[in-house]
């Protein structure tokens, strides 16, 4: 920290990424990356457009959010792209909370909301899932404030059925409530259809996670026009250019891939459903995963040594070293390879300890 920094930043964390490993060898089960590589047609489509890379890209990704309109069933003025979700988000932040309007969340959640909170000084209402990691939406009616709830929930991977969301959001005219659906091509239901229903739902969601493009970062905010062009103001008042025209093409040509994303999803789901059950197979306690990754524990090893053991083996998964998931492991769902040389190793470990 240099002494130049305001000191009204001292006292932020910011957000720690899942390692970036040098070696291609190892297992990366760490960010929740989609174990295939991007259809041909969008990686042809960033290979039509590099050579204009001297011209800005389209401010306003207009061809882009024609094809996600029609995709969605949504108007192009109903959805704003953004660099990845966690640039969507952020905005969504700046734009509807504030000193004197703080971000309801669940306690445990996508460390994410946290650490902008505490860059934008915004105040957090948090509120304890239940237990078993459940959220119960009654404690979310008539609060008001700005909410967040990612849907399915990370690092549990549990989903709320959208209308229980859609309850939230009537129960709180006043309040924008943001649903993260990072994960909700593999097995939830979206909110998206509730939209022409509230006024104050906005939907966020991304290709980093289906879509194979975590690398082109790539994300959409879906509500009503109002909501979105809050958003685009603050947007047009920090990067215009937010999209690069890479990015652009490769999200259309993926809209288009409808078949391609939908067999990924279904392999992935199906190896997730496989090794959870290989999981509790040999004595792990695994939740009701319907994202990409498994939240496990084993009562045979303490998660964080678990975690150091398989790092050792050259496999890297995800510890949260906090009070409620300091027991538990985040696995992300690779292919049905890479989870039986998990499983081997984990094997492997559990039989010397
Ligand atoms: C991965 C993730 C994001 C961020 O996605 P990007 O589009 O890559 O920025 C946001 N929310 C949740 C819950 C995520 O898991």
């Amino acid at each position: 920290m240099s002494r130049y920094l305001s000191p009204t930043l001292q006292d932020l964390v910011p957000y720690t990424p899942g390692d970036i490993p040098r070696r291609r060898s190892v297992l990366k089960l760490n960010t929740n990356e989609n174990p295939y590589p991007p259809p041909t047609p969008v990686i042809e489509a960033v290979r039509r457009v590099a050579d204009r890379l001297q011209l800005y890209p389209d401010p306003n990704c207009l061809k882009l959010r024609q094809a996600a309109a029609e995709y969605y069933e949504l108007e192009p003025d109903q959805i704003m792209a953004g660099n990845g979700s966690d640039e969507n988000l952020f905005f969504a932040l700046r734009a509807f909370c504030d000193a004197g309007r703080p971000l309801a969340r669940p306690d445990v959640t996508y460390g994410c909301y946290g650490v902008w909170c505490g860059l934008m000084h915004i105040p957090q209402h948090i509120i304890p899932l239940e237990k078993d990691f459940t959220l119960d939406p009654t404690r979310y009616y008539d609060l008001n404030e700005t909410i967040v709830i990612a849907n399915p929930n990370a690092p549990t991977g549990l989903a709320l059925p959208p209308e229980a969301i859609g309850e939230i959001a009537a129960r709180n005219p006043d309040g924008v409530v943001i649903v993260d659906e990072a994960y909700v091509d593999f097995g939830a239901r979206s909110c998206v259809p509730l939209i022409r229903d509230h006024e104050n739902l906005l939907v966020v969601q991304t290709f980093s996670k289906s879509r194979q493009m975590a690398g082109a970062r790539l994300g959409f905010a879906m509500g009503n026009k109002e909501l979105i062009a809050d958003l685009e103001r603050v947007r047009n008042s920090l990067n215009p250019y937010n999209v690069n025209q890479m990015t652009q093409a490769a999200g259309i040509a993926s809209l288009q891939c409808e078949g391609y994303f939908r067999e990924t999803c279904r392999q992935v789901i199906e190896t997730r459903e496989w090794a959870a059950q290989e999981l509790v197979r040999r004595g792990f306690v695994v939740t009701d995963s319907r994202a990409n990754f498994l939240f496990a524990r084993t009562p045979k090893m303490l998660s964080r040594v678990l975690f150091r053991e398989l790092r050792q083996r050259a496999v890297l998964v995800r510890y949260f070293d906090e009070p409620r998931t300091e027991h538990w492991l985040r696995i992300t769902v690779g292919t049905k390879e890479q989870m039986e040389i998990l499983l081997q190793r984990l094997d492997k470990i559990l039989k010397e300890a």
